[in-house]
């Protein structure tokens, strides 16, 4: 079975696994006058991904909601107003920071352009408007088909938004795969973004976790927030240390990744019927079933009796991710697979 699900399906390599047992352990939750735990495996951890980032300071968290969640309740108090737009990942599908029940931030939507991408003139325009205490950004992104935004397109949103004060959050749970397309370096890619969250739980493979970048003097705050929302952890070298093995061994992955999603799509050629996102950046393709009679629940049933196991996604959507669990041969047979289920859709 080929499954292109989602990148989060990896596993950890038996060199990860073997890293956590030479890893030296301690109680992260018991913090020194700056804040850092005793564990030193997750300091190491930190130090690692903010030097990589050039930042001051990393914060580890079990998932990405929590880190994106902390940031944004860090950044903002209730009722205070965040720039953002509709199929962020942040707001989309972990909901939670926006939540009347919990983080009760006000939502206000820019517009973004015909490609999708953030428009810094609706952004200035609602920044003089509404005061907003901050400004969300995704790279790459998700629910966009892993569009990417190129260091140009960072810097002239963040300008934006510093021009007024206005901090900036990004999501980068996949920032390595736009590292890998844009083919700038993360720590210039993301050099203006005021935090930044990634994922170790994806691409890089690692079984869990999560960091935020920023800042030295914000990380103390976060890390406040992290403990209040019940994201302290005790001897959590035992993740950490997967997570030091994927950020020196795994990044790499993400350019193969990215490779393998082109490949797919040179493969499927023309279809008749299915509709393939264009252009595609990086890991992930989305395809709609919007001109058939098909359903996304039935395309991926389809699919799945032939070997391939996808997710709809949205509305009419099906989305597939490539990730080091999926070879080269197993691209093409995805193609083989989607351009035979395409062609049966002339029969309905
Ligand atoms: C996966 C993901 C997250 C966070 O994911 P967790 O499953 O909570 O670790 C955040 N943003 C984006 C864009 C994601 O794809």
């Amino acid at each position: 079975m080929i499954d292109l699900r989602s990148d989060t399906v990896t596993l950890p390599s038996a060199q990860m696994l073997n890293a956590i047992m030479s890893a030296p352990l301690g109680d992260d939750g018991r913090a020194n006058a700056i804040g850092r735990g005793e564990d030193a495996t997750v300091n190491a951890l930190e130090d690692y991904a903010a030097e990589l980032f050039g930042k001051e300071a990393a914060v580890f968290f079990p998932t990405g909601t929590l880190a994106n969640t902390s940031a944004l309740l860090t950044w903002a108090e209730s009722n205070q107003k965040v720039l953002m737009e509709p199929l962020l990942h942040i707001v989309k599908s972990e909901k939670t920071a926006f939540s009347p029940r919990f983080g009760q931030l006000v939502p206000i939507s820019y517009d973004v352009t015909e490609r999708g991408t953030p428009c810094a003139d609706s952004i200035e325009k609602l920044i003089t408007e509404h005061q907003p205490a901050l400004l969300l950004l995704e790279n790459s992104h998700n629910f966009r088909g892993g569009l990417c935004l190129s260091a140009d397109e960072m810097d002239k949103l963040c300008d934006t938004a510093h021009e007024y004060n206005v901090p900036v959050h990004l999501d980068g749970a996949r920032v390595f795969n736009a590292q890998a397309y844009t083919g700038t370096p993360v720590s210039r890619l993301c050099k203006n973004a005021d935090s930044l969250m990634f994922c170790l739980s994806k691409g890089l493979g690692a079984p869990i976790g999560s960091l935020v970048v920023s800042d030295f003097e914000f990380s103390k705050r976060l890390r406040e927030t992290r403990k209040l929302l019940g994201g302290t952890m005790r001897q959590v070298g035992v993740a950490a240390a997967p997570g030091i093995y994927a950020l020196k061994h795994n990044i790499s992955n993400a350019e193969i990744d990215n490779q393998h999603a082109q490949l797919f799509l040179q493969r499927l050629g023309n279809l008749r019927h299915l509709q393939v996102q264009t252009p595609v950046h990086s890991n992930i393709v989305m395809i709609s079933t919007a001109n058939t009679a098909y359903t996304p629940e039935q395309l991926c049933a389809d699919a799945k009796a032939e070997g391939l196991q996808i997710r709809p996604v949205l509305t009419e959507m099906v989305r597939l991710v490539f990730h080091s669990g999926v070879s080269a041969d197993d691209a093409k047979e995805a193609a083989e697979i989607i351009s035979r289920l395409d062609e049966r859709l002339t029969v309905n």
